[in-house]
Formats: structure tokens, C-alpha cells, sequence
């Protein structure tokens, strides 16, 4: 799927828009989402223009997607929220209720989350 730029995490990543910024480096961005489900909702997201998942594993450098796994990681240290467990979560498209079409991942934790499949 084509990159639309004007997204609001481009948006974001351009500073036109603020956010409560968690995590950045040379590749990734990750800020608390406005919208909390849990004490911990972070949204990782790649820097490059990637709508999906699937995107990023395929146009990505290999220093991008380290880049990306390893903030998960640090995060998730950080919030506490290694030992007690987490969810990690990726929409994708209209099934997916992707909002955002620029991919990224949900990290959320800090409470008991339930099952998510039956
Ligand atoms: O459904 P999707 O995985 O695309 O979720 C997008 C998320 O981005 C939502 O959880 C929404 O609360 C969050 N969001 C945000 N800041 C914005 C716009 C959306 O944290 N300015």
C-alpha cells in the first residue's frame, strides 16, 4: 500500500504535532498514546514511511528493524512491565481497524489484560 505522508504520526515525526515522547533514536519513535488502555500504552513506531508490518520487514534495513525490536524491549524494561508481562499489538488494515496507516506496534502492560482470543 502507498505511503500517505499526511498521516498524523508523519505529522508527528515532521513535530508538527506534539506528543509525550517515551523513546527516540536514530530510527524509532515511541510516545504514549492518548488514548490509554492500560497504565502502560506506548506506540513504537519506525522513523522510514511504512504503512504495515509487512512493509517493514520487506523495505527496512536490518539497522532499522534492530533498531525497532530492541526499543520494544527497552521500553517494556523501563515501564516495569518485563517480568509482570505486556501485550504487543500491530493493526493492519480495514479487518484490523488500523487507524493510522503508518505501521506501528501497541505496547501495553501494567495490568491483568485479559485473554484476547477465546
Ligand atoms: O488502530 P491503530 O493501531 O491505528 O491505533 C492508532 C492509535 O493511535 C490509537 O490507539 C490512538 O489513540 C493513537 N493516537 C495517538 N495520538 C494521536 C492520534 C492517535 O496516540 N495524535
Amino acid at each position: 500500500m502507498a505511503y500517505d505522508d499526511s498521516n498524523i504520526f508523519a505529522r508527528i515525526l515532521r513535530g508538527e504535532i506534539p506528543c509525550r515522547k517515551v523513546f527516540e533514536d536514530e530510527h524509532v519513535l515511541a510516545f504514549d498514546d492518548i488514548r490509554p488502555l492500560a497504565p502502560t500504552h506506548v506506540l513504537v513506531i519506525p522513523k522510514g514511511h511504512y504503512t504495515s508490518a509487512q512493509d517493514f520487514a520487506e523495505a527496512a534495513s536490518e539497522a532499522e528493524i534492530v533498531a525497532f525490536v530492541r526499543a520494544i524491549g527497552r521500553i517494556a524494561r523501563e515501564r516495569g512491565i518485563d517480568a509482570s508481562g505486556h501485550r504487543l499489538l500491530a493493526n493492519h488494515g480495514a479487518d484490523g481497524r488500523q487507524e493510522v496507516p503508518h505501521f506501528h506496534v501497541h505496547l501495553v502492560g501494567g495490568r491483568d489484560l485479559g485473554r484476547m482470543l477465546p
